[in-house]
């Protein structure tokens, strides 16, 4: 009898699939693609997902193992998430196994059960009165059937005692059969038939054509970028598009920025809707994020909001997908599986014939670009839904102003005029901490990380030096390290020092200080807000987590204290971040009556970017990068892939990469490929970082076809270096950042 061998894929960082004997016992149910398998692997036992299954191997008979056991009857995987796994897997050149392990659920890929948890649920039983004279003198038991008959979904078993519901008063009326129990798994049991739980707003002129061209979308794949200014109502319309949905009996995916999550994005669609929405987030526990995977696949949930890795989701019924944000950074992965959420979304409505609405006031040129081609349907919102003006845009130029604390005195001034107006005042530094150095008066020492070509951050509060690359931090020193004086002086200014400034300049007025350091703890933001919302004049000085999500009506001015750093840095995509995060600052101001003024302080003020950007706006701005990228080449105009590099010797890494770039070289040779280039190897831009000596190696292709013949070529040979053993290795498709 010949074998039947089981092709798996594992969570390994080889590309390449794993074969093992299927038992006789496994053969007594159907074998299917997706079930889960657990095999030995080396000294261990490890859980992957059965791929295929054939009846001949290359593995030689003595060293074929059986596997171990089979971990489900049928695939959890739905078939269109396992395609979607494949298309990943295979675009990002990234393991099978390993892409499985990031997109499943924790519990799913250590072997949990693929079912929901169950919990016991108490009801009121049908017909069950308070007025039943066995319970007539029975106080508590009257009380516990009152509160189960105000729940007719029933209480779960785990909160009877937040509802102060005592156990024996149940047990009691189970006896007597006034109440019935019920095994089943968590969330409303049911469909509602009125989705809507609150009035839609009217739709305005802009929204309403945004909304129609979607709709008429229905039922298809049709992409499309929504780029509305901040405030210009995009919500509502993501809003009404679910409702659509919904009542076609269909299922809506949301993909929120992880900053963005805040409670007041959740509560408009939870306020909106009767309907069962699945959330996936970081701060979701193992648990609830398997039962929200399976109420999804299941067709038990409705919406789905969540973030980057909420997009591996299945749904059972998909309708529509929704990327808020669609700019948002914290849509590439950065780490193992370097995917782009809102790329992979675009690929998913393909795959599963639905529309896909990619939403911002600030649109990634790539998604601009497609608009342009034709790719994408192009819809505009350019004015405020609630009849607010839009903010002005001004430069400040500060090339012969001293700062102080980072602030000029003009930008002083406007403050100063702001907040006797009885107005509120944004502060943006993306810069946290003190200030980014500290430097020896005497001998010029500067406080280098001991572990990265980078300095470590003046944290004044905690009395720190802290590097804000790798998370080294020491004592604060009082004496320099190098020549024991003590003239040591923080240089520039992060928003520890612009708040305490602002506070010795403005006595008067509350300054409020927001960055990662300020809301490390639990609802330091909430209360924070609360002080904002009251309305009374103050200053909010902060980083890009002032940025996203929150509105500040009260707020008419926002100082953007230093945006150089987006003008000449080496990363060809900074002009583009740098821009969008001005105008997303710029949209927390003047919502309502006031209209907003934002003034940036600039040395670069006659910078082509940034006059198109403050005179002409954001899609003129885009226009003249555009023109920038297109002249040299860049993305969205050429394809990337980034070979890294990075180990204990800076040769190691070189090293690897070097003979990367020649077997890269020899391929072309032998299958020659039109307009690629290999750039580098070259050190990264910050060399060292951790401790580890890191270089790359870019690939820049005019094809994006050609550019992935190259890889899958390319990289079972980089597999196979002896170097690659020496360092760490990895392949970043469609890099955001170079660094
Ligand atoms: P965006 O998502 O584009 O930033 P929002 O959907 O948050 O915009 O809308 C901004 C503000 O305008 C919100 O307070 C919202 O309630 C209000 N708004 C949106 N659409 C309308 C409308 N059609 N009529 C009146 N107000 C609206
Ligand atoms: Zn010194
Ligand atoms: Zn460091």
């Amino acid at each position: 009898m010949s074998d039947v061998i089981l092709r798996i894929a594992l969570p390994s960082p080889l590309r390449r699939l794993f074969d093992y004997k299927a038992t006789p016992r496994m053969l007594q149910q159907p074998l299917t693609p997706g079930m889960r398998v657990r095999v030995p692997f080396g000294r261990r036992e490890m859980i992957g997902v059965l791929v295929q299954v054939v009846d001949h191997t290359d593995v030689p008979a003595d060293k074929l193992k059986p596997a171990s056991a089979l971990l489900d009857d049928t695939s959890p995987l739905p078939p269109a998430f396992f395609r979607l796994c494949l298309w990943t897997a295979q675009y990002y050149q990234h393991s099978l196994g390993d892409t499985f392990s990031w997109a499943l659920p924790n519990l799913l890929r250590q072997g949990e059960a693929a079912e929901a948890r169950q919990e016991r649920f108490w009801h009121a039983a049908p017909g069950a009165s308070l007025e039943d004279p066995r319970i007539a003198r029975a106080p508590r038991q009257r009380e516990a059937l009152q509160t189960l008959a105000q729940h007719p979904h029933g209480v779960a078993h785990s909160l009877l005692s937040k509802l102060k519901l005592n156990k024996d008063s149940l047990d009691l009326l189970l006896a007597k059969a006034l109440v019935q129990v019920e095994v089943r798994s968590h969330g409303p049991a049911r469909r509602h038939e009125h989705w809507l739980a609150q009035p839609e707003l009217a739709l305005n002129e802009e929204q309403q054509a945004a909304f129609d061209a979607v709709r008429s979308g229905f039922g298809a794949f049709h992409p499309f970028l929504l780029a509305g200014v901040t405030g210009s109502g995009k919500t509502e319309v993501y809003l009404q598009l679910i409702r659509e949905t919904l009542e076609a009996g269909k299922q809506a995916l949301v993909l929120i920025p992880e900053i963005n999550l805040g409670p007041q994005t959740l509560a408009r669609f939870e306020q909106r809707f009767n309907a069962r929405i699945a959330l996936l987030h970081s701060a979701v526990n193992d648990r609830d994020r398997l039962d929200a995977w399976l109420a999804a696949r299941d067709g038990e949930a409705d919406i789905i909001i969540g973030t980057r890795s909420a997009l591996f989701t299945p749904m059972k019924h998909p309708g529509l997908i929704i990327i808020d944000e669609e700019h948002d950074g914290s849509y590439k992965q950065q780490e193992g599986l370097r995917y782009h959420a809102r790329d992979l979304a675009v690929v998913r409505a393909h795959q599963e014939q639905v529309p896909i609405v990619l939403g911002s006031a600030t649109p990634s040129l790539e998604s601009l670009h497609n608009a342009h081609t034709g790719r994408y349907g192009l819809l505009r919102m350019q004015h405020r839904a609630g009849g607010a003006k839009q903010p002005r845009l001004l430069r400040l130029d500060v090339r012969s102003l001293p700062l102080d604390g980072g602030i000029s005195g003009p930008l002083q001034q406007a403050i100063r005029q702001t907040l006797e107006a009885g107005q509120q005042v944004l502060v943006f530094l993306n810069r946290r901490g003190f200030a980014p150095t500290l430097l020896c008066h005497d001998c010029g020492w500067l406080s280098g990380c001991p572990r990265c070509d980078a300095r470590m951050t003046v944290h004044q509060r905690s009395a720190m030096l802290r590097c804000h690359h790798c998370g080294y931090e020491e004592r604060l020193p009082h004496q320099c390290p190098q020549c024991d004086h003590v003239d040591l002086r923080p240089v520039g200014a992060g928003t520890e020092r612009a708040e305490d400034r602002l506070k010795v300049l403005f006595p008067d007025f509350p300054v409020l200080r927001v960055d990662r350091d300020s809301t490390a703890r639990k609802d330091a933001m909430q209360a924070l807000f609360g002080t904002v919302q009251r309305g009374q004049p103050c200053i909010l000085v902060g980083t890009q987590m002032l940025a996203k999500g929150h509105h500040f009506p009260r707020v008419t001015l926002v100082a953007v204290l230093n945006a150089d750093g987006g003008l000449f840095s080496g990363d060809f995509r900074a002009s583009e971040h740098m821009a969008q995060l001005i105008l997303q600052v710029a949209g927390r101001a003047g919502r309502a009556e006031e209209p907003g003024k934002v003034i940036i302080q600039t040395h670069l003020a006659e910078h082509p970017l940034l006059v198109q950007l403050t005179e002409q706006g954001y899609f003129a701005f885009a226009d003249q990068a555009m023109s920038e990228r297109r002249a040299a080449g860049l993305p969205p105009f050429s394809h990337l892939a980034l070979l890294r590099a990075e180990a204990h010797k800076p040769e190691q890494a070189e090293g690897f990469l070097d003979q990367a770039c020649a077997g890269a070289e020899a391929w072309l040779a032998e299958f020659p490929q039109p307009g690629i280039e290999l750039l580098g190897p070259v050190p990264a831009p910050m060399e060292r970082r951790a401790g580890r000596f890191r270089a790359q190696l870019l690939v820049q292709a005019s094809s994006r076809a050609a550019l992935h013949r190259l890889l899958s070529g390319w990289l079972v040979q980089i597999e196979q270096l002896p170097s690659g053993r020496q360092v760490r290795w990895s392949l970043d498709v469609d890099p955001v950042d170079l660094h």
